[in-house]
Order: C-alpha cells, then structure tokens, then sequence
C-alpha cells in the first residue's frame, strides 16, 4: 500500500521553491479577473516580507480576496504560472510561517464574515479572515465561547489559528484549536474545492469508490494511515500542547479519520482554507482569581499538577525576572503591586455560573496550600475589574521582555516549547541551566497548566558567531525538550525556527510521513514551501543577519530608548499586531478606518526598516510607499501608548518628513496649518479683517480651496481679545503666592480663550499667582505633523531661553492643551537630549489635572450634579496618563463615562487637510461623535484638546468644554446659571465682528488677491 504515494526528495521541493515566475503577466492576469484588490507593488511586497518571527521572505506579490471566487481564481493562475501561495491571516505568527517567496493572499481584509451561528448547536461558520474576538463577542451573547484564546485574540484571525492549532490561556478548559474544528471548506493548489472533517468508514469507502482527485486523497489519507498508525501511537507525545508536526494522530481510526483535524496546524503547507465550521463552549459568567506566590518560578510549576485536579479553566505562571523587566519599564505598577509576594506566580482561575460557586473552588485550593509546610502566598480575587489588572501582568509578556532599558534585544525562537505538565518543575530547571550555559537571560511565563512556556532570549542574529551560537542552543533545547517527552512547540508552530528540529521529536520515519502527507495535498510543493516539511534551514532567511547593516541617517530626534539609532527605533515593532485591534484601544485610528496593514502602526515601522534595507525600497528617505504609508499617520500617539513595546510613530513620521521634504516644497496645508503661530498671531492684530476673511460665505469657500482645507470644515473664527491681551488688561493675582505659569497654547490663547481664562480663576482659587509669559512663545506642536522640525527646534530652544529663570527656579508650567504639554514632556527631551533646563521643564510641566492632583494638597473642587461624557485626547493618555483627569472628574461629582473612542479624527490639523478629512470623519464616528449625538442634552460633554473639541462642534449640535471650563461651572453653579440642556451655552460660541460694507468690499478684493497671488506661486513652485 506504501508504494502509492509519491516520496518527494527534499531536491524537489528545492527545485519547485527556486522556479521563477513571470510575475508581471501574473499580476496582469489577476488583475483582469479577480474583485479583491492584487498589490505588486515594492511597497506592498515590503510590507508582506515578515510575520511576527525573526524571519524575512519578500513575498511575489500580495492578493486581497473579496471572497472564495477570488482565493480560487488566484490559486488557479498561481498554477498557471507556477507560483507558490502563502494564506495568510492577521501575520502575527512567530515562527516564520506566514512569510515566503509567494503570492500572498490576504484573507484579512475582507473575508472575516460569521456566516451562520447555531446556539443550540455549538458551532459557528465562519470565513477564515474572522478576527477571533470578532466571534467570541457575537458568542458570548449566547453564554459561549471560542475556547483556544491566544494572547493576540483581537487580532488574529480564525484562519490563521487554523494554521497554526494555535492555543490560549482557556485551552485548560477548551483544548486547543483542532479539538475544536468540526469541519473545514479546502482549497488545494491544484484547484480542488471540498469540505473535509470527521469520516466514517462508510462515507471513506463511498468517496474512494468515486474516484477522481477526491478519492485519490482519501484513498492516499487512508494508505498513510495505515502504513505509519503504530508509528504514530507509538512516538507522538500524549500531552496537552503537541503542536509541532502534522496531526497525523487525527487520522487514526480512534479519532474519527478526522481529515479536517488532520489539516489544522499545517500552516497553509497544504491547503487553503475557504471556511470552516467551528465548536463553541459554555463560557462561564462568574470567574474567581487566585493568585499564588511561590519562592521562585520552579516550585510554582511543581504545584501544576495537584492544582490542576480542582479543575480549572486557566492555569498561568510568570517568574521574577518578567516583574523585574516590568519594574525597570514602569510598566503596569499599580497592578504588579496587586500580586501577593513571591518570586514566581501562578494564575488560577476558577469559571462557573455564580461567583460563590467559583469562589468556593478556590477556597478549597487555598485550604490546601495552606496546609503545606511552605505554603504560597496568597490573594483572591473575584471582583472582575480587579482581575482584570492581574491578567494584564501576564498578557503583556512579551511586551515586558522587549526594549527592556539597559538590556540587549531578546528574540523569539525558543519560545513555546511544552512538556507534560507533572515534568515542568524539573524542565524548566534544565532549560534555566542551558541558558546560563549559553550565557543567555529570558523571563519566563505561559502556560504552566499545560506545560507550555514562553520566553524570548536574548540571541544575538547579526554575527556568524552569535547565529552559530543560536543553532547549536536551539538543537541541545530541543534534545532537552524530546527528553522530557514534549513538543518543540506548544503553540506557535514550527514555521521555518523549529522545523528543521522535528527529526529529534518525531524520527525520519515520521518525518518522511509528514513529506508524504503534504505531497498528498501538495504534490508540486507550492504550499508555503519550506516551512514544517523539507525547511529552510533555522538559519537562513533572518531578517537580519551576519550581513545586516542598516543605513544609520543623522536625525533631529535622539531616540534615547533606542541609542541614539534610528534603525534601531525600526527593530522595537516585535509584530503582535495589537495595532490591529478594530474595536478598543486609541492605536491605531488610520487602521480602524482603511483596514489596510500599512496604514497600521506595524505596516509603517515594517516600511521604515525596509528603508534602511534599501533593497525592495530604495527610495530612502525621499521613498514614496513610505511616505504614503505615513501619510494616513494621525500622529495621534496611539502607539506610544497602547503598543505594548511603545512603538512612537508620530516621531518617526516627523522625522521621516523632515528629511522627505528636504529642499522640496510641502502642501500648502503644511505652511497655512503648521505655521498655524505665525498665521494666527498676525490675524489677531486683525481679527475683523482675518475673520472676515475666512468666514464670508464665498471668501472662505475660496481661503480653504487655497490653503488645502476641506470644503466641509470650518475654519475657527480668532479671538478677540486673545487669552493673553485679556489678562494683561486685568492683571495679575496673589502677588505673593507661588507662582504658577499658565502656557497660553497658540490654540487657546488665539482661537478660544475661555478654557484659559477658567483655568486662571481655578489656579488663583488655590492659592496661586498665574504668570502668563509676556513673549510670543510656541511650543511648536503643529510643525511636528509637517515635519518641520528646525523650526520645532528654534521654538523651543526660545523656550528654554526665555523662560530659564522660571525653568531653574522650578516655577511649574501648567498647560490646557494636552498635544503642547505633550511636547514638553516627550519631543523636548528627544530633541534636546543633554539640556538640564529642557529635563527641568519636561518635570516641571503639567495638565491642570495633574497640577491640581499633584500640587495642591487635599484639592477639593465643589461638587458638579450632572452627567457627563469624556473623551481623552490621544496625547493626554499616551504621555500624561489619564488617572489624575479621572481623580478630578470624581472629586467633582460627576456621574462620567469616559468613553473608549479613541482619536477623535481631528489630530491636530489632519481632519482640516483636504485629503484627509473622509478618514478624519470615520475616525471621528467610529464611538465619539454617535456618544456626543446620543447623550442626553443636559450632559456635560467634557473634551480637554483643542481639536477634539473643534471635530465635535463642527459634526454634532454640541460643544465640549475643557476639564478647567467644568471646574469654573462647579464654581459658580448658584450664579451662572448653568443651562439645564446644552450647559455648554454658558460660555458664548466664537463669533466674528461684523464689517462695513464698504470694508467688506475693500477686504473682500485684497483678500482675493491675495490667496490667488498665494495659490499661483505655491502651485508654480510644486510643479517645479
Ligand atoms: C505577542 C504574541 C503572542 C502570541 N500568543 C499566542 C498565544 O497565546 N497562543 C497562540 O496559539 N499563538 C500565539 N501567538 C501566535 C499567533 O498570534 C497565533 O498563532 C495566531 O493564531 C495566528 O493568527 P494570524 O491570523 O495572525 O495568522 P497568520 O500569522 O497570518 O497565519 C498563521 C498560519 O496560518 C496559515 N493560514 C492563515 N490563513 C489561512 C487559510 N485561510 N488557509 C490556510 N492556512 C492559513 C498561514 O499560512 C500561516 O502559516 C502569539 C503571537 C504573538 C506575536
Ligand atoms: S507596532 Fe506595536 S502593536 Fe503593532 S505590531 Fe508592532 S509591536 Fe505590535
Ligand atoms: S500615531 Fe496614531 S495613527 Fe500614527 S501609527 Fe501611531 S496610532 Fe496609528
């Protein structure tokens, strides 16, 4: 029976791998005859050329399916022109699997439908690209869930754990990714559409008896089956994280002759998947906590095994060193001091309809620990918010493990091993032992209920010496993990790091079975080819590598947390894809809107690492995809706040453009928005003329065509008297008090002056003497957006010299706008890294909340009965942070909601800008502006930046105040009068002068003139 099946020569698939393609025709063809969209382009190539792994493979060219139709017609004139495929989900994977040579089909952007879901049933039909959380939140309406959870679960896709059989913190309770697949729609290169899953014997003989490449494959599955079922019983491991391999074991007659099992884990090596339909289970509602300190990560993982026989639904460890990293990154302080002592943790967590219910499970564990001689250190928790921050410890991991100040990089690679869970304890401590050998540092952490365990090593993958000296670690690891009977992954799969060690786990015999089994789906091998069988070496296609050598641009930042090198800032991205996220978060606002991977903020820092490459992009810094990936970048901060590695794209844009626009004329945005200082302090000498200008109904239609604003924003109307002529007439305060500078932003103090104004009243009422700077000062915040950063530079350096007596006397700066206290707290330091007086000022400068919480003791504002809804500039929650905000919103009483909405699409001047003002507004109503439209009119609406409260005013009935405005009210709620609906109205809404007649006319011709003499030498210097 044996003889059937062809046996491929590992010369074979070399020689398939190698063939060349025609890839312009192929492109051409697609093109014709597909919906999805087909990207050939350098850009798009660049940007499919990693996964999460170390690995890079620039693929032929990248195909967007809007359905199954188009994943046929592309696997057909693949075929045609001898082109390998490559499936691929949401790219996180971290072995090298979701990279090659190949035409990429992106399943991601559009094929991510719940096609069908039956409560009753348990299952879910879904399209491959479905985000997992995307199902588990429609499943959870019905008390169910998707068990296998992994860390990634916002992002990635059914598809892609389809691949991988990936697993999760749930998979105690649920098993992992193949345990719960019933049936899957296949696709195989050579053009074959079926759906596969469970077969009894009668169906198998039927379909063989049919004939056709259908029975060939059950006739071959089953001719495999038989010749190696002894062989597979006898050396696949019996334990809970066996992912490494194929899952031949699912063909046994035991399990079914399971071909849809059989299929997942293969990492698009043989088939694409179309659909599939999936089981769901029970989710239980009420959850208890439990929290174990051991003396060190070893003992922790000893006690897994008696833990484990209370059932329950997770079972999760980390160890001291990953505390350790966290403390050294400030990461998540207040939670890390929720945990119990101990110098090695583990997270058991107990599901069940009530919470006594599962409270009472974990008594029971805690009566027993505590009858041991060393008993752990305990803490339970059952309040879900409170867990919640304990879940957040372990999931950022891999965050804590990266970019760890004063610390080499440590890489993926080894990182998912799993044994049988009773041998963890005694594995860990080998493993710990060939780490020091190799003289390597790692945390680790995972899924010790399981025996599987994650850690990132600190390898060295730019030497020959140090990429020897990986090789030869990851080859005694894995005879270290084949010794205790486990798995060389247990999660992420085998890709291109781990395949290459599968002979030590399985034996060639089942080696050559895995070969036989691809070749049965795959006969030319042009599935993913040389990953899981026939691989490329673990050593070759590194992304970087012994000839790895970036160019190293001079730039304005210093990136400090990256010494000094901005190639370096390009290596921080480890590719989780948490800029994925669709649903939460502030990162990334340009990806919740296009959908599309360069406009997230991984899909940019790939573009800029592939830059400095210079070989697929060789633009450098006058590069056009990467300009044009940029170019969606709201420089909202999002990143430097959410991604748990703290990628900061809003700086690398700006660097990127400054250079791009070296000698070259920008947009005429740049110089009207950017400059928006200069422009405003003229207009407000003025502010008739100006406001006429650009608010007279045809005038302003033809100031925005000139200036590059959308025809449907607004321009703001400018104030008279500014914020700082309004206090130079009524004079300073509490001569003697402690002085406080309040920082007149050119948005407030030029546009709105009011939030100052309130702001000044507060301040004295504490006791304070507010110093306005007589100077014209700027903290240069819009030219950062434009890249104009030698003028940054040159305002800030005035800054500093204007203000130094204040600066060393230690005189706190207070500022209303969260994007200019911003600059004082991240872009002024990064430019002006070695200044001791720019390192005073970044400590010295506050929003007004955090003045108020930090400065003044016991501050106690009145109380405020109203409702209201917040929304957080971007800034204010990257940078700052938003728990004094939140402390002064409680102290004042107010029943809030702060809403989980993101950027609000305005960022600064972004939403003006003509081109950018359809994803400004998708931004905008994805949460905040339907929140602002559905709150109850007497809700206070409460918005601290400039832009978020201008995007507001011009797409809802409402206006936000600023937190200082909101304080003021609570001040003088008995005689303002507050308004019971739109308590905003208190404060009167911008308005502009009226002008003569005759001036009308008058201005009205010389401004005309004006914007067309401003046009036309704007436009003739462009087309030069
Ligand atoms: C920080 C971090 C944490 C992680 N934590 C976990 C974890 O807890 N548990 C875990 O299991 N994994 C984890 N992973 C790995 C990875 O996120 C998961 O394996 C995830 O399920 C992959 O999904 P994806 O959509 O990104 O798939 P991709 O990476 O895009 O693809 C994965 C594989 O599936 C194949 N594939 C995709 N779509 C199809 C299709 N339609 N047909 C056939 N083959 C297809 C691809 O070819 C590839 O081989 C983690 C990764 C990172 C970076
Ligand atoms: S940018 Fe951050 S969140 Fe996005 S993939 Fe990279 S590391 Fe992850
Ligand atoms: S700054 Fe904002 S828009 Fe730009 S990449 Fe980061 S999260 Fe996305």
């Amino acid at each position: 029976m044996r003889h059937i099946l062809p046996i491929l020569k590992e010369s074979d698939t070399e020689r398939t791998r190698a063939a060349p393609v025609d890839a312009q025709a192929l492109e051409h063809e697609l093109r014709a005859s597909i919906r999805g969209e087909v990207r050939f382009d350098a850009g798009s190539r660049a940007l499919y050329a990693t996964d999460g792994s170390n690995y890079r493979q620039v693929p032929i060219g990248i195909v967007i399916p809007k359905n199954a139709e188009d994943v046929i017609q592309t696997a057909a004139l693949c075929r045609r022109y001898n082109a390998p495929l490559l499936p691929r989900g949401g790219g996180t994977s971290l072995a090298g699997q979701t990279c090659n040579t190949a035409v990429v089909i992106d399943m991601s952007k559009y094929m991510g439908t719940i096609l069908e879901i039956n409560s009753q049933k348990k299952i879910a039909r879904i399209q491959p690209g479905l985000v997992l959380d995307a199902l588990r939140n429609v499943a959870e309406r019905y008390q169910l869930t998707f068990g296998p959870d992994p860390a990634t679960h916002a992002q990635c896709t059914l598809g892609g754990m389809i691949g991988n059989n990936s697993c999760g913190t749930h998979s105690v309770m649920a098993g992992m990714t193949s345990d719960n697949i019933e049936a899957l729609d296949i696709l195989t290169y050579d053009g074959l559409r079926m759906r596969v899953g469970k077969t009894s014997d009668e169906e198998l003989e039927q379909i063989v008896s049919e004939g056709g490449r259908r029975g060939d494959i059950y006739a071959r599955l089953k001719a495999l089956r038989d010749t190696y079922a002894d062989l597979i019983r006898e050396r696949f491991p019996n334990i809970p994280r066996r992912v490494s391999g194929y899952n031949l074991d699912q063909l046994l007659p035991e399990n079914g002759f399971h071909i849809a099992r059989a299929l997942i884990g293969t990492e698009g090596t043989c088939v694409t998947v179309l659909e599939a339909t999936v089981h769901l289970v029970y989710s239980p509602p009420a959850r208890a906590l439990l929290v174990l300190g051991f003396s060190d990560a070893y003992i922790a993982a000893e006690h897994v095994p008696e833990i484990m026989a209370h059932q329950p639904i997770a079972l999760e460890g980390f160890d001291l060193t990953l505390i350790e990293n966290m403390r050294k990154k400030n990461l998540h302080p207040a939670e890390i001091a929720l945990l119990p002592e101990g110098g090695g943790w583990l997270l058991v967590e107990f599901g069940s309809d009530t919470t006594e219910e599962s409270v009472d499970q974990a008594c029971r564990l805690i009566e027993q620990m505590q009858r041991k001689e060393h008993p752990p250190t305990i803490k339970l928790f059952d309040n879900p918010k409170e867990a919640a921050k304990i879940w957040m410890v372990r999931e950022s991991g891999l965050g804590a493990t990266t970019g760890v100040p004063g610390e080499p990089h440590h890489w993926e690679g080894w990182e998912d091993a799993a044994v049988p869970p009773a041998k963890l304890g005694s594995y860990l401590r080998d493993y710990s032992k060939l780490l020091k050998k190799y003289n390597y540092t790692s945390a680790l952490y995972g899924h010790f209920g399981q025996g599987c365990v994650h850690n990132r090593v600190d390898f060295d993958l730019t030497s020959r010496e140090g990429i020897k000296k990986f090789r030869a670690f990851m080859e005694e690891a894995a005879d270290i993990v084949v010794g205790y009977g486990g798995s060389i992954s247990g999660e992420h799969g085998d890709g291109q790091a781990r395949a290459e060690l599968l002979p030590k786990m399985y034996g060639t015999e089942l080696i050559q079975a895995f070969r036989e089994f691809k070749a049965i789906w795959d006969p030319d091998g042009k599935m993913n080819p040389g990953k899981v069988v026939d691989p490329y070496h673990l050593d070759e296609n590194l992304r970087l590598g012994p000839t790895y050598n970036p160019a190293q641009p001079a730039t304005h930042f210093k990136f400090p947390d990256d010494e000094g090198s901005f190639a370096a800032t390009t290596l921080r991205c480890v590719g989780v894809g948490k800029c994925r996220r669709i649903d939460s978060g502030t990162m990334c606002p340009s990806y919740m809107v296009t959908r599309e991977e360069e406009h997230s903020t991984r899909g940019r820092a790939r573009l800029l690492f592939e830059m400095l490459q210079g070989q697929v992009l060789q633009g450098g810094w006058r590069d056009e995809h990467v300009k044009e990936a940029l170019d969606l970048c709201l420089a909202c901060k999002g990143c430097k706040g959410d991604c748990p590695v703290n990628v900061d794209m809003a700086t690398y844009k700006a660097e990127f453009l400054s250079h791009y626009y070296q000698g070259k004329l920008r947009p005429m945005s740049a110089y009207t928005m950017g400059l928006i200082y200069w422009w405003a302090r003229l207009a407000c000498r003025v502010p008739t003329i100006a406001n006429f200008l650009t608010q007279a109904p045809v005038l302003s239609d033809i100031a925005k065509i000139a200036i590059g604003i959308a025809p449907q924003r607004r321009l703001p109307v400018f104030a008279s008297p500014t914020f700082k002529e309004w206090f130079r007439q009524r004079g300073p305060r509490n001569a003697d008090a402690p002085r406080v500078i309040l920082w007149p932003d050119t948005f407030n103090n030029y546009l709105y002056p009011e939030p100052l104004q309130a702001a000044v009243e507060v301040l004295e009422a504490v006791g304070y003497q507010v110093v306005v700077p007589e100077q014209s000062l700027c903290c240069g915040r819009p030219l950062y957006d434009h890249g104009m950063l030698e003028t940054a530079e040159r305002l800030l350096r005035q800054i500093l010299n204007t203000l130094e007596p204040e600066i060393i006397a230690g005189t706190p700066i207070v500022g209303l706008e969260p994007s200019c206290v911003a600059v004082f707290r991240d872009e002024l330091t990064n430019l002006f890294l070695h200044d001791e007086n720019a390192k005073r000022l970044k400590k010295q400068a506050f929003v007004l909340s955090e003045f108020l919480e930090r400065k003044v003791e016991h501050y106690q504002p009145p109380h405020l009965q109203r409702k209201a809804v917040v929304h957080m500039h971007c800034h204010h929650k990257a940078i700052m942070r938003t728990a004094p905000e939140e402390a002064i919103l409680k102290k004042l009483g107010l029943d809030y909601t702060v809403l989980d909405s993101g950027c609000c699409g305005m960022a600064g001047s972004f939403g003006f800008e003509k081109d950018h003002y359809d994803v400004s507004i998708k931004s905008g109503e994805r949460v905040l502006l339907p929140a602002v439209r559905s709150a109850s009119k007497d809700m206070l609406i409460i918005a601290d930046g400039f832009s978020c409260r201008e995007q507001i005013a011009q797409t809802t009935d409402r206006r936000a105040l600023h937190l200082a405005q909101v304080i003021q009210l609570a001040m003088h709620q008995d005689e303002k009068g507050m308004t019971k609906e739109y308590p905003e109205t208190t404060y009167p809404q911008p308005a502009n002068q009226p002008l003569s007649k005759v001036s009308i006319a008058f201005v009205g011709s010389i401004g005309l003139m004006l914007l067309s003499a401003i046009l036309w030498t704007w436009r003739k210097k462009k087309a030069r």
